[in-house]
């Protein structure tokens, strides 16, 4: 059984409070919000913090305010399970409401907080291991080595992006409110990710999200297809979110954001701009789809062979689109084929 490692847990009750704890300790603190997954990394000695600043005593992280005409804030520390049941979100930001419901387990929803997963851990089938399963390969540059064992000349970490609701609320034109050292200050959700497994957000480590605010309405319709090898629980190995603004039938605004593919999420604008101006026949369908698979480039380095997941990527911006549109399921293959190999897959592209 794996144990964690000691250490001191500290319980602001305010977030300014959360915030000096965090400047004091410096490197060696941490933020935990539900643990859900800073817990298990921490028994993998993936992270290592002697201090944990607890953000479960901030009553302030656990608001929903706001309203739909306005644009509806959730605080970080609110659970997936109240997201993907809180009447407006159900109602108004479905996509959000079904990403959150698609997280993991029941038990591990009633823990997990938004803020926490938007700020998940990348992952990877070489660091999502033991201390000692990482030692026999020699570790790797996110932790404790200095290669990338699934691109050796990399001078980069190609850890996935492994949340479902960032694509979902960068898809929705989603803010969150960061609280940092020199006070709070708001950035499009787009803006917290950069294409790095290590240094995938971009926020000192002493700022703390505290709120996500969900833009109005305003015409925009959305939806989130997940691909996992368990319907029960897995984290995505493909992720789709995708939102449009029709006037009638006619679509006049469209994002596209691709979970699981990249170290961030990853925005197929092309595929969006397919469907600007259009209605959205399966024809226009199945072009957008074609052209999302473009900036979908998968890894060798989480669950399902990446042609796979890459060819998924076409099958499931058109099952999205196809939903949007009010049209029936496409037949689309999301099988794997009886007795075709990886190799087939790749060649047939
Ligand atoms: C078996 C299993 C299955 C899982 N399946 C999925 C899945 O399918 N999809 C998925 O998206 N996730 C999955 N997870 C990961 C995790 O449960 C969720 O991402 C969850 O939402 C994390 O939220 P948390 O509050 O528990 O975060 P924590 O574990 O408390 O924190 C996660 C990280 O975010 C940081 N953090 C937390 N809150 C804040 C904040 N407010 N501001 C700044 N930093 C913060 C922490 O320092 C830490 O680095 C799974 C985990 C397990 C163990
Ligand atoms: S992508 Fe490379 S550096 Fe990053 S976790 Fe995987 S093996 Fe390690």
């Amino acid at each position: 059984m794996m144990r964690l490692p000691p250490f001191t847990y500290l319980a602001p009750r305010g977030v300014d409070e959360a915030v000096r704890l965090l400047e004091e300790h410096g490197p060696a603190a941490m933020v935990v919000a539900g643990g859900t997954d800073l817990y298990p990394n921490m028994k993998r000695r993936q992270f290592e913090p002697t201090v944990l600043v607890g953000l479960r005593g901030i009553k302030d992280l656990g608001a929903v305010g706001g309203s739909v005409r306005d644009g509806l804030t959730i605080g970080a520390g609110v659970s997936l399970t109240r997201v993907s049941r809180e009447p407006d979100v159900a109602t108004h930001y479905p996509a959000l409401a079904r990403a959150a419901a698609l997280v993991s387990t029941p038990q591990l929803r009633n823990m997990g907080t938004l803020g926490g997963n938007v700020c998940v851990d990348t992952r990877c089938n070489y660091y999502n291991q033991s201390y000692e399963w990482r030692k026999s390969i020699g570790f790797c540059m996110k932790k404790d080595g200095d290669i990338c064992l699934v691109a050796p000349g990399s001078s980069r970490c190609w850890a996935v992006s492994s949340s479902d609701t960032a694509p979902v609320l960068w898809s929705l034109g989603a803010d969150v409110t960061l609280a940092g050292p020199a006070g709070a200050r708001r950035v499009p959700i787009a803006a917290l990710y950069q294409d790095d497994g290590i240094r995938f957000l971009r926020k000192a480590p002493d700022e703390i999200v505290t709120e996500i605010r969900l833009p109005p309405v305003d015409g925009w319709r959305a939806t989130y297809w997940k691909l996992r090898r368990r319907g029960a629980f897995d984290f995505p190995v493909l992720g789709v979110a995708v939102a449009v603004r029709l006037e009638g039938d006619v679509c006049r605004d469209a994002r596209i954001v691709l979970g699981a593919v990249a170290s961030t999420p990853r925005e197929a604008p092309e595929a969006a701009g397919c469907l600007v101006g259009e209605r959205l026949t399966p024809e226009v369908i199945t072009r957008a789809a074609a052209a999302a698979a473009g900036p979908s480039k998968p890894l060798d380095n989480t669950d399902l062979v990446y042609h796979y997941r890459k060819r998924m990527t076409r099958v499931y911006v058109a099952r999205a689109l196809r939903e949007l549109a009010g049209l029936p399921p496409s037949a689309e293959r999301d099988v794997w084929p009886p007795g075709m190999t990886a190799r087939a897959i790749e060649e047939r592209g």
